[in-house]
């Protein structure tokens, strides 16, 4: 079996990159049918606005709140209306609101109810109780203290493209994001270099860090004013050798849906001198294409989620997408089971039972998942509302990714029910991936006929 051990970069294993181009370039039809073009898998439900961030105050100036999103680009009062950050970031299309958990309650937890959500927006799915996480769950809980559910959002109306969220915002979320990577102060990768310990992130919080946060989110501000930004993981390559598999998954899980990301901003980016949108090859020259390990990241990420989503196979071959209409449900099925066979026949790509099993890896799990956790609670902190739909949506595709490949056992396939949201977000989440492995190659071309040229 040729499978990619956590422990290689993908191009040093047997399934190089063209292996996953041309695996990408099979699926890629199926996937794409599957996400945009039902109901069941283009619908999703999440909390957008209803949870403040739980790290700092998300009214410091520091921070990603929503003004940090609107005063990103220069001059913007000069900027029309529709070039405007927080134009750009704002959700498009009609939402259809999760009913109360009373609704919920008094039609019983497994029953389906179908044609009940928002059917004037041609959106109806199955009502569950998809807001409660177990021990086992890589996402974040909905906050149980507020009432609201969330909302039913459509992916389809608001594809993930540049949006002109930048400067300390996100700067500060990314350097939080990557800060759970560091799994104890001694494996900090840059302490000596800075010469002073790591301000107290997320991860130095813990998850009962929204209890104490009102305390520590000043001292966290104040902290930030005085100490350089962090710099990044992604440039300590070297550092990475020395650390156990565990580690260097998570950070790679990190850093290649950061390049995901990377790549649909500069795939789909507005021109504001002509107001059009397309590709900006310069963008993915300054982010991607000098970094091979950013991109390396990307193809591990692939590799990883379609083994989620393989291992998953045998348990949602009966599954019954509910939509309301039993022949879109019927046709979700046929195309999800399309899908999952296609994929079956392919070489195993990941090998998941190498991790948490040597040295101090049984020890980190519990570790690794709380610090996922913290990555996802970290959502709450993007201050414009379609990256946080996307980088919500994403945490929680790969949270359930790696809730399939490490908490379910192998042998015990039939425990493999994942709620709605997790499916939604898995399958999503594997096509960005897909689509921004299309965007790469379509740049690399781009780049080699610009050198061809010059
Ligand atoms: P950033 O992308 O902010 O990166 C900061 C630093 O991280 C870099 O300088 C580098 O040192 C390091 N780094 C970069 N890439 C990697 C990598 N792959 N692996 C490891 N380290 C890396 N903007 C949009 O226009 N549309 C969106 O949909 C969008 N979604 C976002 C979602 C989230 C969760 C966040 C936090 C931000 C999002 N943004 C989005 C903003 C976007 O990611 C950038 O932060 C922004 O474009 C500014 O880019 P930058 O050049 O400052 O570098």
């Amino acid at each position: 079996v040729c499978a990619i051990s956590p422990k290689a970069i993908v191009s040093d294993a047997c399934a190089s990159f063209s292996t996953l181009d041309d695996l990408n370039r099979d699926l890629k039809p199926a996937l794409s049918e599957i996400t945009q073009k039902t109901d069941f898998f283009s619908y999703y439900r999440l909390n957008l606005y209803g949870k403040e961030c739980p790290f700092w105050n998300d009214d410091s100036g520091l921070c990603g709140n929503r003004a940090c999103a609107v005063n990103t680009l220069e001059n913007e009062e000069d900027i029309p209306l529709v070039w405007r950050a927080k134009h750009l970031g704002q959700l498009e299309g009609p939402k259809a609101v999760h009913p109360e958990k009373s609704l919920q309650e008094k039609r019983g937890p497994a029953k389906p109810l179908q044609g009940e959500l928002g059917e004037d927006v041609g959106e109806s799915c199955v009502v569950e109780y998809d807001d409660e996480c177990d021990e086992r769950d890589y996402c974040m809980p909905e906050d149980k203290s507020t009432s609201a559910k969330g909302d039913y959002v459509s992916l389809v109306d608001n594809p993930e493209r540049f949006t002109g969220y930048s400067g300390v915002g996100p700067r500060q979320v990314w350097d939080a994001i990557y800060r759970e990577n560091c799994f104890s102060k001694d494996s900090f990768p840059h302490s000596a270099s800075l010469g002073s310990s790591p301000p107290a992130g997320p991860a130095a919080f813990g998850l009962k860090s929204v209890l104490e946060k009102k305390g520590r989110e000043q001292a966290l501000v104040e902290q930030q004013k005085t100490e350089p930004a962090l710099p990044f993981v992604a440039e300590t390559g070297l550092e990475l050798e020395g650390e156990c598999v565990e580690k260097r998954v998570f950070y790679r899980v990190i850093s290649g849906m950061h390049t995901s990301i990377s790549t649909h901003l500069c795939w789909d980016f507005l021109n504001q001198t002509t107001g059009e949108w397309g590709p900006n090859l310069q963008c993915y020259k300054d982010r991607l294409h000098q970094h091979a390990d950013r991109v390396s990241n990307l193809y591990f990420n692939y590799a990883l989620v379609l083994r989620a989503i393989t291992k998953l196979g045998p348990s949602l071959m009966d599954y019954t997408f509910c939509s309301g209409d039993p022949s879109q449900d019927r046709d979700t099925k046929y195309k999800v089971q399309g899908l999952l066979t296609q994929a079956g026949t392919a070489p195993r790509i990941f090998d998941e039972s190498l991790m948490f099993v040597n040295g101090e890896g049984p020890s980190l799990k519990e570790d690794f998942r709380n610090r996922f956790r913290n990555v996802s609670r970290l959502m709450d902190c993007v201050g414009c509302d379609k990256c946080r739909l996307w980088g919500k949506l994403q945490t929680a595709g790969y949270g359930a990714a790696l809730k399939v490949l490490f908490e379910f056992d192998n042998n015990a396939l039939a425990v493999l029910v994942l709620k709605r949201t997790e499916l939604v977000a898995l399958f999503n989440t594997l096509a960005r991936i897909s689509d921004s492995l299309t965007a790469i190659h379509e740049f690399r071309l781009m780049v080699e006929a610009e050198e061809l040229h010059s």
